[in-house]
């Protein structure tokens, strides 16, 4: 089966084509799937170009050199993370130098000192759950 071309269906839309012709390309949109979604799609196009302001083209210039713009911030921003990189091994370097003047554990320590600190304090709280579950199911039993 041959599809109607765009060009046909827009002048089908246009009313441009004689009766017979436009009896023609009625049975084959009736009969395909295709180009009847072609045909729509095309009519749609059509009433939002009828209704097309000069404003809605200014939105859709403006809308694609924001785009432009995006994709250009885009690409700076993969140099940036280049860069990040670049900082992470100094980064590993300064932590090579840390360790080797124990400056480093120093740190290690501060901050597994603050898990103990929390873990207990995680604890002391379960604790106090339970005991209010304890006091709870006591409660009941006396009533
Ligand atoms: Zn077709």
């Amino acid at each position: 089966m041959t599809h109607i071309h765009n060009e046909r269906l827009n002048a089908y839309i246009d009313q441009q084509l004689s009766e017979q012709e436009e009896i023609e390309i009625e049975t084959h949109l009736y009969q395909c799937d295709t180009c009847s979604d072609q045909y729509l799609l095309l009519l749609e196009a059509e009433d939002i170009g009828a209704s097309v302001s000069d404003q809605f083209t200014d939105d859709v210039i403006a809308k694609i050199n924001r785009q432009l713009v995006q994709t250009n911030y885009i690409s700076s921003q993969t140099n940036h993370r280049k860069q990040t990189i670049k900082h992470f091994w100094l980064a590993a370097g300064l932590t090579i130098v840390f360790t080797l003047t124990g400056l480093f554990q120093g740190m290690i320590n501060m901050t597994t000192e603050q898990d103990f600190q929390e873990r207990g304090s995680i604890t002391a709280h379960l604790l106090d759950k339970s005991n209010d579950f304890f006091n709870h199911i006591k409660g009941g039993r006396h009533e």
